[in-house]
């Protein structure tokens, strides 16, 4: 496999998965954002489910990975991406 570099570790359930299947938040200079493009920079953390984020939102793991705490409001975005599956 040469696109290892296009794994990334979930930080619910911890597993290697393709970047295409986690959703990322990343944190940049103006605030915390889901960042669907995958291209915005930033510090950045991976989610692949709506139990993952239940997850890393109890373990305050988002807020380990971005270094920061993430706002309630962008942890309700990042379920209403996940309701839908
Ligand atoms: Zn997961």
């Amino acid at each position: 496999m040469n696109d290892k570099v296009h794994f990334r570790m979930c930080i619910g359930c911890q597993e290697m998965m393709h970047k295409n299947k986690l959703l990322r938040i990343c944190s940049t200079e103006k605030g915390i954002f889901v960042d669907k493009t995958n291209k915005m920079g930033g510090r950045g953390a991976y989610i692949c489910s709506g139990s993952c984020l239940k997850t890393a939102e109890k373990r305050k793991r988002l807020n380990r990975a971005l270094k920061t705490a993430v706002p309630d409001e962008i942890l309700c975005l990042l379920y209403k991406e996940f309701e839908n599956e």
